[in-house]
């Protein structure tokens, strides 16, 4: 029986709180539109009152195809204030195609489209109409800052919905009637498989929103700039986390140097997040020394960070935690905490220990390394290599309408996710992921870690990014075979760094079988729609190039 004083967990929580405890406080800064929290909470309660009209309940689904806007942040509490409806934040970078797959299979019942991608809603609806009887109802979300006035009255407006919202007749739930029910529905990037639908709890997304914020370190009155896409796990979280701190949320449409440089001096920005792809980006930037005001705390993950990178990335001024995390555990899984006895080290053991992924998200019950067959510990040696596996209140239950996938991802019986990623122990219990199961390479019989080789060559200072893959071999089965590409300062100032310059390179740092047999020159390396480099793509390259 549960008790009178029991309220489920929930993320939207924080919004009627702030709107009472950081009332004037601004919470939305985007262009020069900004709204404090209390305008933030009168907004999101009109639009889900304005949803419900439309009839949206319990677990439908709500689609949204939008870059970060404030709308797509209002959406994260609107939508499941609306009688408990579901928010699907849809990649942007997706074709036509790849948005009809996630429509095909979420089945929403509204699809909201930011002006810029109403051709690519277009196109996918096209294809969705055929199977599903009744095709979502189609919303446009205008620029609040900048009106187009693209919306015609062939379509729902945003702004319009907002402003009829009627709450004393459709009055939003704050509360859920069960922390289990569903929040949202996120799809996997798909970068070894077809996209697969995550559906998040209230509680798991709360409990992950409470320990990433713990875990960060994230104080008082934070600036959160959005650099991060809101798509990729509800901003892994922090769409929920920056109303839990009363923060003000700083929103670019698109994450360039110039758009993060300037926001960072106007707004004072004290947090952002950051895939080690966008490094790259604010490392060719010209610099801005001198320009920024303070630290800047960037949480990195969604791919492993070589260190020389995150050495380059903290001498501008950024102070890097790492997060290592997946769609299936509502974000964050380790977090590479940092402690006090690592600040006297060089700026490159530094590096290499924050490279590691560390230890496990407070709110898991355990994670660990495990051999695959035995499914024992691996020992805390930082050699031997198995797969992590978690367990705890922010893993999902399960894929949606896909048991076999879901099946296979438990495992055998079904208490612990696996994770498909493989790591080793360090002797101080902090954990190093060496690769995706399938991307580990199989030499003659010994495993090498392509993270590892890539981490080697990111250590040359000519090389901008680098990816290593598996390579059939006659004799060896799999060998290493590198994609690199050059920094442009180099290429620009005629500089020539050969293949083989680069094997050289690679020979004094590692042992001779995990030596890339071959280097391969490129422009870009591939990349998916989260920005993570395709493997099968450069797997299915390295086989053209192969030793016969
Ligand atoms: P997808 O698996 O389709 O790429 P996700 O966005 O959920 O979708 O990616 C999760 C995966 O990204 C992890 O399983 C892991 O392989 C990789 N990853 C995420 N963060 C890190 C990190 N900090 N270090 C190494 N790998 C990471």
């Amino acid at each position: 029986k549960r008790d009178a004083n029991y309220v489920p967990l929930s993320p939207i929580t924080f919004l009627s709180r702030a709107a009472s405890v950081y009332a004037d406080r601004t919470s939305v800064v985007y262009g020069s539109t900004t709204f404090t929290w209390r305008q933030t909470h009168q907004r999101c309660c009109r639009l889900a009152a304005a949803l419900q009209s439309l009839a949206v309940s319990k677990n439908d689904v709500v689609s949204v195809l939008s870059p970060n806007t404030p709308a797509l942040y209002e959406m994260h509490f609107a939508v499941p204030m609306a009688g408990g409806a579901v928010l699907n934040a849809i990649n942007t970078r997706l074709d036509a195609a790849g948005v009809a797959t996630i429509l095909n299979h979420a089945h929403p019942k509204l699809l909201f489209v930011d002006y810029q991608y109403i051709h690519v809603a277009t196109d996918a609806l096209k294809s969705i109409v055929h199977v599903t009887t009744s095709p979502p109802l189609l919303v446009i979300i205008d620029d609040i800052d900048n009106p187009t006035g693209i919306n015609n009255s062939d379509h729902l407006e945003y702004e319009q919905l907002v402003a009829r919202g009627d709450t004393a007749s459709h009055p939003p739930r704050c509360q859920v009637d069960d922390e289990w029910d569903a929040v949202s529905l996120n799809y996997t990037s798909g970068t070894t498989s077809s996209p697969k639908g995550v559906v998040y709890s209230h509680r798991g997304a709360y409990l992950n929103t409470i320990g990433l914020l713990l875990q960060w370190g994230v104080g008082h009155e934070p600036v959160y700039l959005w650099s991060l896409p809101m798509f990729h796990c509800n901003g892994w979280t922090l769409t929920w986390g920056v109303a839990a701190r009363g923060g003000a949320n700083v929103i670019i449409r698109s994450p360039t140097a110039d758009a993060i440089y300037s926001a960072i001096d106007a707004h004072h920005v004290t947090h952002m997040c950051a895939a080690p792809v966008l490094f790259h980006i604010l490392l060719d930037a010209p610099r801005r020394r001198g320009r920024r005001r303070g630290v800047v705390e960037v949480l990195t993950g969604g791919a492993p960070p070589p260190a020389p990178l995150l050495e380059r990335v903290e001498r501008l001024g950024f102070r890097v935690t790492h997060a290592y995390g997946m769609t299936e555990a509502t974000g964050v899984v380790m977090v590479c905490e940092w402690r006090r006895q690592w600040d006297a080290l060089s700026p490159p053991d530094r590096a290499k220990i924050k490279a590691r992924q560390g230890v496990s998200a407070v709110t898991l019950a355990d994670a660990d390394v495990v051999n695959a067959t035995t499914t024992a510990s691996v020992p805390r040696d930082g050699v031997t290599m198995g797969e992590v596996v978690i367990r705890g209140s922010s893993v999902m239950k399960g894929y949606l309408n896909d048991e076999r996938a879901t099946a296979e991802a438990f495992g055998r019986d079904g208490a612990w996710f696996r994770t498909g990623d493989v790591g080793v122990v360090h002797p101080d219990g902090y954990v190093e992921i060496k690769d995706r199961c399938k991307d580990v390479i199989i030499s003659g019989g010994e495993n090498i870690s392509s993270v590892e080789v890539e981490a080697a060559l990111y250590g040359h200072p000519a090389v901008r990014e680098a990816a290593v893959v598996a390579m059939p071999h006659p004799h060896w089965g799999e060998t290493p075979c590198a994609f690199v590409a050059l920094k442009p300062e180099f290429a620009a100032a005629g500089e020539v760094v050969t293949g083989q310059e680069l094997v050289s390179f690679c020979r004094g740092r590692m042992a001779h079988y995990m030596v890339p047999r071959k280097v391969v020159s490129v422009d870009e390396l591939p990349k998916n729609s989260t920005g993570k480099v395709q493997k099968l793509k450069l797997r299915d390259m390295a086989r053209g190039l192969c030793v016969k």
